[in-house]
């Protein structure tokens, strides 16, 4: 992990194309921090974040080289497909040393198109922020979205150094935590621990719907339906996400049916068995339970609180009085006479909802994320 504390000087001026969810949330947060914000977006999107004043100027995607004049970095933020359809043209009309950089939630062909375009004096550094949510849309975004959550920087080969630390200057101001990995390697892992995940979830799911029985959809609530929560996320962004990591999504899950072949040929191997789930419990307890990965486990609300005397227990007394049950309680980014983060954990929605509603009841700023 990198964690840089260097100012950005305020004023910079960073252009964020596409305003959805996470474009939507790097505005929220770059304005909030004092920077000069461009979005480019459709003109309705662009209407949006303007009444939300998220942006301090807008463009719609035809005008991009005006939006793109005078910044000193450039995230793209539209689908993973479109990320790299725009590449030339960002790469082309960008100021001499600008950093451009991207979300998309896998990056070795993304990284590759950039390494095609790049030129003197402009630089790509892939990104993949490790937070985000089922839902889409400008709307849904907040300026906590990524508090805490790792972001993966994936710089192309021969990056100058300063301009790595540049980049992570700023994702500092977003609170998130920078992990710099080669392009490959973050999909190696992305595979493993998000998409093969995210396909077992599916089919899983799917594995119930042949069973076509209520009395099997019954049974299933409580653990089938905790493990299958995010077979619930729309096919949109994963198409993307597979056809764009597919060799690596078919190792994964190439191995996974070595391993579960393995076990039907070993399941009245008692002892096996037994050392199966030891180990099972040993490594589950390796994964760190607080830091944010490729999985969100809770439903999590973020507060912003501020630094006075009992405004903690102001907060957890006013949950505990709606009987609501908070499994997880960490305060992130706090800093002296300025106040902080607070994430409040929940197993269900329905209870980070009700917390939410509670707590703006009694004058907080909280955001949902889920
Ligand atoms: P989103 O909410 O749908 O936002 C994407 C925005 O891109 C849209 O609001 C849309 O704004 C614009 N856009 C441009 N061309 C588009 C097209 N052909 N189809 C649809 N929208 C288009 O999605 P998001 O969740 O922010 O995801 C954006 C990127 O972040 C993706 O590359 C994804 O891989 C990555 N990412 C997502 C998550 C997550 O959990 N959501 C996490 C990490 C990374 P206009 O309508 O104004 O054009």
């Amino acid at each position: 992990m990198y964690k840089e504390r260097k100012m950005i000087d305020e004023g910079t001026t960073v252009t964020v194309i596409g305003l959805g969810l996470i474009g939507g949330a790097l505005c929220h947060t770059f304005k909030k921090k004092g920077l000069k914000v461009t979005g480019v977006s459709r003109s309705e999107t662009i209407a949006k974040a303007l009444e939300m004043k998220i942006i301090n100027d807008g463009f719609e995607y035809s005008r991009i080289p005006e939006a793109l004049s005078g910044s000193s970095f450039v995230f793209v933020c539209t689908p993973l497909l479109d990320i790299g359809e725009r590449l030339g043209d960002i790469f082309q009309h960008v100021d001499k040393n600008t950093v451009i950089s991207d979300v998309g939630s896998t990056k070795s062909v993304i990284c590759s198109i950039a390494e095609k375009h790049i030129r003197k004096g402009v630089y790509f550094i892939g990104g993949h922020p490790m937070a985000g949510s089922e839902k889409r849309g400008i709307e849904n975004s907040n300026p906590y979205l990524f508090y805490d959550a790792v972001y993966v920087l994936t710089p192309l080969p021969g990056t100058p150094k300063k301009v790595v630390k540049k980049l992570s200057s700023l994702i500092d101001l977003l609170g998130a935590n920078v992990m710099i990995l080669p392009s490959e390697v973050h999909d190696e892992i992305a595979a493993n621990v998000s998409h093969l995940p995210q396909l077992l979830a599916v089919l899983l799911t799917n594995h119930l719907a042949e069973k076509n029985n209520d009395l099997f959809r019954n049974l299933a609530a409580g653990g089938f339906r905790d493990m299958t929560r995010i077979a619930s996320s729309s096919y949109a962004m994963w198409g993307d996400i597979i056809k764009t990591n597919m060799n690596e999504v078919k190792k994964a899950l190439s191995d996974f049916k070595k391993e579960l072949s393995y076990l039907t040929d070993r399941l009245s191997d008692d002892n096996y068995l037994d050392r199966f789930f030891v180990n099972a419990q040993k490594e589950r307890k390796t994964i760190p339970r607080y830091s944010k990965g490729f999985l969100k486990p809770l439903f999590d609300v973020r507060v912003a609180v501020q630094d006075k005397h009992g405004e903690l227990a102001r907060i957890t007394n006013t949950i505990y009085y709606h009987d609501v049950n908070i499994k997880d309680i960490e305060i992130v980014n706090i800093r002296e006479g300025e106040g902080g983060i607070l994430r409040l954990g929940f197993s269900e929605k329905k209870d980070a909802l009700k917390a939410a509603s509670a707590l703006q009841a009694i004058g907080c700023e909280v955001a949902v994320m889920d």
